[in-house]
């Protein structure tokens, strides 16, 4: 069977774990295999992941893991998948997801591949790609061992809704303790999250100053985007850190990329240029980011982004 493990905050789904779901199920049909869903923890809505593909919905209710506990997380879905035969286990790449996959290979003797963005090549062995070189360029693994461990990147799959029977299964399982407690989350409300945002303006220190930032408030309103920044930006304390993008930042993948007076440094271009369509503004014709834009413009971001703005709000109201 192909093991999908479904993340949830507050009996919600997120987008990038329906991707992860409507993979599996992709999978499950490419193998005429069963897919089924894991889900750890009290939630509610299990009901829901039979819309997106599950055949199977196994929801493992002990209280330990109601938050996140690597350890245990890794020994409840271990056994499931030891239990079931799983041939593959499918983990969307968050945070949570490569905790995960890196200790479930070591412990169930898997191969393992992160951050795929493409449906595999299945024969006598499971073929995957990803991209390397900060995306510079496409690497195929090729998995020989019997069960295979993939994490899929967020927005690399559409969600889509497919027939699947979610028949639920409840069961608890034989666990210790946790050893992880956890006292406090503290949640960015508001906008969605940078990994999983399809719209997304990201600013750099052509803005000259935190000061400055409402254009790009009002840009990022219009379209319903998620704003991000460059490193020294954050550095400087002008936006806070969960918004830096790049290398040493956030790697995201939206449809669109707005750049606004970032120049487009490599450590930059790491985390960002695999989005699908990026649009460049800055006043510099030779700023490096213009050379990875699908369009540019190369103007004073102070006199284009308002009046970007301001077209935008006239389509909208006349559409
Ligand atoms: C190990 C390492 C890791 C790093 N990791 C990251 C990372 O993860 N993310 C990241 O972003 N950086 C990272 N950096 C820093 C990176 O090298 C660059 O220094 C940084 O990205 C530059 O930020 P910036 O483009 O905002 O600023 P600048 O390089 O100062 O560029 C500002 C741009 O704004 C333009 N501009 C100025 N005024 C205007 C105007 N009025 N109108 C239009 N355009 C204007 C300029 O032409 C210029 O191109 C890393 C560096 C190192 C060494």
């Amino acid at each position: 069977m192909i093991l999908v493990f479904i993340e949830h905050q507050s009996s919600q789904y997120k987008k990038a774990t329906l991707e992860t779901l409507t993979y599996a199920r992709k999978v499950a049909n490419m193998t005429g295999k069963e897919c089924v869903a894991v889900v750890l923890g009290a939630n509610t809505n299990v009901a829901e992941l039979g819309k997106y593909g599950a055949d199977k919905v196994i929801h493992v209710t002990n209280e330990q893991l109601n938050s996140f506990d690597d350890k245990l997380y890794t020994q409840a879905i271990g056994e499931i998948a030891t239990k079931q035969r799983a041939s593959f286990i499918i983990l969307t790449n968050s945070s949570i997801g490569k905790h995960l996959a890196g200790r479930l290979s070591v412990r169930l003797k898997a191969g393992c591949v992160s951050a795929v963005n493409k449906l595999p090549q299945i024969a006598d062995s499971v073929k995957v790609q990803r991209g390397v070189f900060s995306g510079k360029a496409i690497a195929e693994y090729e998995i020989k061992s019997d069960l295979v461990i993939i994490s899929i990147m967020s927005n690399s799959i559409p969600v889509e809704e497919s027939e699947g029977k979610g028949v639920i299964e409840t069961i608890n399982l034989e666990l210790p303790p946790n050893v992880i407690i956890i006292k406090q989350i503290k949640k960015v409300e508001g906008e969605i999250p940078l990994p999983e945002a399809e719209l997304v303006v990201s600013a750099g220190r052509g803005m000259k100053g935190p000061e400055n930032w409402g254009i790009i408030d009002e840009l990022a309103d219009v379209l319903g985007a998620t704003t991000a920044c460059s490193r020294p930006v954050a550095d400087s304390g002008w936006r806070p850190h969960h918004e830096h993008v790049g290398q040493t930042g956030i790697a995201i993948r939206p449809n669109l990329y707005i750049a606004i007076g970032i120049s487009g440094a490599i450590q930059h271009l790491a985390g960002v240029n695999n989005s699908k369509v990026i649009v460049v503004i800055n006043k510099d014709p030779e700023a490096p980011f213009f050379k990875a834009a699908d369009y540019g413009i190369c103007a004073d971001l102070f006199e284009v982004v308002p009046r970007l703005t301001e077209a935008l709000k006239k389509f909208k109201n006349s559409n």
